[in-house]
């Protein structure tokens, strides 16, 4: 049976590798790394130093029938990236082999190493060590692998979506352009932790018009890309939460909402995070003050930010994930995945 896990959007996790390295301010307060720090010297784990990847073969049938014997929604790497540099090519075709021999489940795969993501997906030869990693590692799936060897056939699999970290309007319009141009069915965002306002549409626009060269699903199932973002199926957002987390500025969550609404993409609102408004009836916690750029200021002093909105600390509990009174629990459907 698969653990359960507290993130929202997924029913588990699966981590093939973990631990890992910063690569962009969305990283600052990283859980995993807060996970592997308690682990450290002890219970026999083998910590080589810093935060560096570890690979855990170990686990990577735990998805197969045998283990996890339901469908299920699986993030992958929860507690790492995937596509690090220190993870080798084989062994991501590993990871892609056991999800070509599962497509009961849903795998999401969020990375924010974008670029080899990319470079990987793209390129024919890593679908061969796909299919060789399958045969000499899962040998024993052999029925299983014939299926899976059809679906490979050099398309996206459909049921592995592929998302990229947005923290801030620098990371989107980098990462977005590149998730767009990497071979995908379904395609997501996770704004979280939100440090800053977003403009998807910046982000989007310059790829001219259709965007993304492998098909979206949304593309397979309506005949043609129906929607203004074109390529991106899904948008996750929240605040941080967690030691050291900073506070989301209201509007910008409200903001992605309706750029949301209005290309009638999904939008799933994970969290606020360790800060939730005053104005939501919180009373008690640390007052932090935040402007619209995300300048904050500790303690609350009105004089510091004429403008800046207060926020109470009161944990991620406590916070909720009600955007003016509404929760919003949207992702790609059935029908979408279905394609
Ligand atoms: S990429 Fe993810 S797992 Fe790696 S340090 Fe950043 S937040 Fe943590």
């Amino acid at each position: 049976m698969a653990d359960t896990t507290a993130i929202e959007w997924t029913d588990t996790t699966w981590n093939p590798v973990t631990d890992c390295t910063k690569v962009s301010d969305g990283c600052t307060n990283c859980y995993a790394e807060t996970f592997a720090e308690r682990w450290r010297g002890t219970h026999g784990h083998h910590f080589r130093g810093g935060f560096d990847i570890t690979l855990r073969p170990e686990r990577l049938p735990l998805p197969l029938p045998r283990q996890w014997t339901k469908p299920l929604r699986v993030f992958v790497d929860s507690m790492s990236d995937l596509f690090h540099q220190d993870v080798p090519d084989a062994y991501i075709a590993q990871v892609w082999a056991v999800m070509a021999l599962t497509p009961q489940h849903t795998f999401q795969v969020l990375t924010k190493r974008h670029a080899r993501m990319k470079a990987l997906l793209s390129r024919p030869s890593f679908w061969h060590q796909v299919a060789e990693q399958g045969r000499e590692h899962f040998a024993d799936c052999q029925q299983d692998w014939l299926a899976a060897g059809a679906m490979l056939g050099g398309k996206p699999l459909p049921h592995v979506w592929l998302g990229v970290s947005v923290e801030d309007q620098r990371w989107a319009d980098i990462r977005i352009p590149t998730l767009l141009e990497t071979p995908a069915a379904v395609r997501f965002l996770s704004c979280e932790p939100l440090l800053g306002p977003l403009d998807l549409k910046r982000a989007v626009i310059p790829m001219s018009s259709e965007r993304g060269r492998g098909l979206t699903a949304s593309f397979h199932a309506g005949g043609c890309c129906q929607r203004r973002f074109h390529g991106i199926d899904w948008v996750i957002a929240g605040g941080e939460s967690g030691p050291g987390a900073r506070p989301v500025h209201p509007q910008w969550l409200r903001d992605l909402r309706d750029q949301c609404a209005w290309a009638g993409v999904p939008f799933f609102l994970k969290q606020w995070g360790a800060y939730a408004p005053e104005a939501h009836g919180h009373a008690r916690g640390r007052v932090a003050l935040i402007d619209a750029q995300g300048r904050t200021w500790d303690g609350g002093d009105p004089s510091a930010a004429p403008d800046a909105i207060r926020m109470r600390r009161v944990g991620k509990k406590h916070a909720g994930r009600l955007l003016d009174g509404q929760c919003h629990d949207a992702a790609p459907g059935p029908a979408r995945r279905a394609a």
